[in-house]
């Protein structure tokens, strides 16, 4: 791989940009690897690049029935910070988040990140108690978070509205170091990293079964053929339960479509991430000017993949209150990704019932945030056994009654 480079560049404008090489390679499949990884998204590409780089494991195949980052990676809104409540999700969240802060050298890949700084605002008496109590359990976990009056609220954003007609703006818990990074950016990172170290992306290579033997899996079924492996991750989000089936276990998920938009591109008038969970709508401006608008999730499972009109007007008529001059913006366009949601709105990383097979799946609504440390605690469990960051995220929790709830801080979209 050639390093890019500000020399790179200047080398390349000297003969006319002929020189650069594909940033990974589209090989054909071989008839046997190591550890197969199903969905090339964000979490899957990770994982391999984890699986590689910490473990020296790189006869790994990644395949995706589709483009590689054309799932939920490449949909999301792009949130990143990790002010969560309970101890488990704050080490995991906290440690992509860190691991965010340098990705671009890590990968030598721009992913854009911008630590812009996140507001979840504070609109009843009981998102001020909410967002009191996990500023103080942030405090406890080393995540650097503070709760704010409105005053600093209206500091950090001036396009705010803080006496909105229903909900008022009380306060909101801080995040300095959150912020948002781009997100096909990072698919594409690890993908050229992955590639580098010999790893196969196979994209346009659907997985339509699962090959087992003594209660061990031995191999997958594609619509490019066979392929055999020693170790499987499922990382595929919205279709996990479908693969599950595949591998003849059952999860405790629901599939339903996450909707965003757009508006046309005005100048740059909001440089921070503002949500406003008690409406449920959240916004931010793009670098390219754009207002990038996120709502809830559909009221129903679903598979869609698409926006729908009523979306459109539910979330936009929500912020309004709190930002009137959206009123006047023209919407360029919407989409929608189909998210994996667990009953404790935590995920999974864990063993699954068949020997060699793991799972990492339930990131529901955001998991964009979670890609680096998600990569790094399932490759761990991939390749040891066991990971200190994945321990409390088992899928045996359900049975067991072990949640790990965080319906406040993750049971909204972003
Ligand atoms: C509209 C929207 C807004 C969001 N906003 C945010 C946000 O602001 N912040 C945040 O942190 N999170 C956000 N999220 C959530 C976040 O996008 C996801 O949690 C995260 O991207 C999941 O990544 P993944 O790698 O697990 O899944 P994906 O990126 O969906 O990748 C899974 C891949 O598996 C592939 N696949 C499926 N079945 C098969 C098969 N049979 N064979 C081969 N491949 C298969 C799919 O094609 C897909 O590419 C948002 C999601 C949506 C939809």
């Amino acid at each position: 791989m050639k390093r890019y480079s500000a020399f790179a560049i200047a080398r390349e404008a000297l003969r006319d940009h002929m020189g650069w090489t594909r940033a990974w390679e589209s090989p054909e499949p071989r008839a046997q690897y190591d550890v197969i990884i199903i969905g090339a998204g964000g979490h899957g590409l990770a994982t391999a690049y984890h699986l590689g780089k910490e473990h020296g494991i790189t006869n790994v195949a990644v395949i995706e029935k589709g483009w590689l980052g054309g799932g939920n990676t490449g949909r999301n809104t792009t949130i990143i910070r990790s002010n969560y409540l309970q101890d488990p999700s704050a080490a995991i969240y906290e440690k992509a988040r860190s691991l965010y802060e340098t990705l671009s050298q890590d990968l030598n890949y721009n992913v854009m990140f911008s630590p812009r700084g996140v507001i979840m605002l504070a609109q009843t008496e009981h998102e001020v108690r909410g967002y009191k109590r996990t500023a103080h359990a942030n405090a406890l976990q080393g995540v650097a978070t503070e709760y704010i009056g409105p005053q600093k609220v209206k500091e950090l954003c001036p396009i705010i509205c803080l006496d909105g007609p229903r909900y008022p703006v009380l306060g909101g818990l801080w995040q300095a170091r959150g912020g948002t990074a781009r997100h096909d950016a990072v698919a594409w990172g690890y993908a050229r990293a992955c590639s580098d170290m010999g790893m196969h992306i196979l994209q346009k290579c659907e997985v339509t079964g699962v090959k087992t033997q003594n209660g061990k899996v031995t191999g997958v079924t594609t619509s490019r053929g066979d392929i055999g492996c020693n170790k499987m991750g499922i990382v595929v989000a919205g279709n996990s339960g479908h693969l599950a089936e595949m591998a003849g276990f059952r999860l405790p998920v629901e599939s339903v479509a996450l909707q965003a938009l757009v508006s046309e591109p005005i100048k740059p008038c909001m440089d921070v991430v503002v949500m406003a969970n008690t409406v449920h709508g959240y916004m931010s401006q793009s670098d390219k000017g754009e207002m990038v608008i996120g709502g809830g999730a559909d009221g129903y499972n679903n598979y869609t993949q698409r926006g729908s009109f009523h979306h459109i007007e539910e979330t936009v008529r929500a912020l309004i209150e709190t930002f009137p001059m959206i009123s006047r913006l023209k919407m360029l366009r919407q989409w929608g990704g189909i998210v994996d949601m667990t009953g404790d709105r935590s995920p999974i990383i864990s063993k699954t019932p068949l020997e060699g097979c793991f799972i990492n799946c339930g990131w529901g609504t955001g998991g964009f945030k979670a890609i680096p440390g998600s990569g790094f605690a399932m490759a761990e469990l991939m390749a040891t056994g066991r990971s200190p960051l994945a321990a409390e995220f088992g899928m045996e929790r359900f049975r067991e009654g072990r949640f790990i709830d965080e319906s406040v801080a993750a049971g909204v979209a972003h």
